[in-house]
């Protein structure tokens, strides 16, 4: 970047995606919108949902589909401004150097992999075919966290297969990411019976492992699809409505919640959304 301009905006797009400043900033190639803080914005105030992303005054009403259903702008024209407040902050402790915990002691996802196969501390090992540790990239830039296995995941041990899977691989296709590139995972390791959400004591006794997960491979972001996945990374009982269009963090890692990929399935009017809250976790990766 060339001129004092371009750095500013730089500058305040980094601030505002990092969640440290509430301020509306005009996208590349807008170059009639001045930049300004937005009017009444201060930190920690609850940022109106429906305003968070808005259309740019006089930008191009072209849109184009995006592979979830939902609808993007054309290349080329504005995109909008965004309005992004930072959210909730937990820093669980981290690895313990002298501890005797073996997942404390894990030096690699694998050793982590072993330790879920041959793991019986909850009620979920009972109904198990196969423990899904999560898959994808030692050193993946962004990490997908979901709910937990259901059926095909626990036949196969592998996670996000199935429907949702497969649109959780468009979306992530449409950010110009592979599945090989991200790490997946989920909550719980084992499949709750039914499909049912994982219970709270269930999730005390799993989430270790995830924790250790998410400090081996040291993502520059973290996306939480669904409740389970937000409430527990995020250690609130605040719901997902409550969560999204924020930049929260964990151990420092910003983390983006949006709707799980199943709940997509069952209301395609959560797509679009998503899609906003996607884009918003890729522009943090390439900030
Ligand atoms: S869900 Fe987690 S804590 Fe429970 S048995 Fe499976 S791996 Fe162990």
């Amino acid at each position: 970047m060339s001129d004092g301009r371009a750095l500013a905006r730089a500058y305040l797009e980094q601030q505002r995606l990092l969640g440290t400043d509430a301020v509306m900033v005009p996208a590349p190639g807008d170059s009639n919108v001045p930049l300004s803080a937005a009017p009444g914005a201060s930190p920690g105030r609850t940022p109106d949902p429906t305003a968070a992303v808005s259309p740019t005054p006089g930008a191009s009403p072209g849109r184009t589909p995006d592979p979830t259903g939902a609808v993007s702008p054309t290349p080329g024209a504005s995109p909008g401004t965004t309005k992004l407040d930072a959210g909730l902050s937990f820093d669980p402790p981290a690895q313990d150097l002298f501890s005797s915990d073996p997942v404390q002691r894990a030096t690699t996802l694998a050793a982590i992999a072993d330790l879920v196969a041959a793991c019986t501390k909850c009620r979920l090992c009972e109904g198990r075919t196969n423990t899904v540790p999560g898959e994808g990239a030692e050193h993946a830039r962004l990490v997908v966290v979901g709910e937990g296995p259901g059926k095909t995941e626990d036949e196969t041990g592998r996670p996000f297969v199935g429907k949702a899977g497969e649109l959780l691989t468009k979306i992530l296709s449409a950010i110009g990411l592979a599945r090989e590139q991200v790490f997946i995972c989920n909550i719980v390791k084992c499949r709750p019976p039914e499909n049912r959400t994982p219970q709270y004591d269930e999730i005390a006794h799993c989430v270790p492992y995830l924790f250790r997960q998410i400090e081996l491979i040291g993502p520059s972001v973290i996306l939480a699809m669904g409740n389970t996945a937000a409430q527990t990374l995020l250690n609130t009982k605040q719901s997902l409505g409550a969560l999204r269009n924020k930049v929260h963090r964990f151990r420092g890692v910003p983390v983006i919640v949006t709707y799980h990929p199943a709940a997509l399935l069952r209301n395609p009017n959560w797509k679009k959304p998503t899609w906003d809250d996607v884009r918003i976790a890729h522009r943090l990766l390439d900030g």
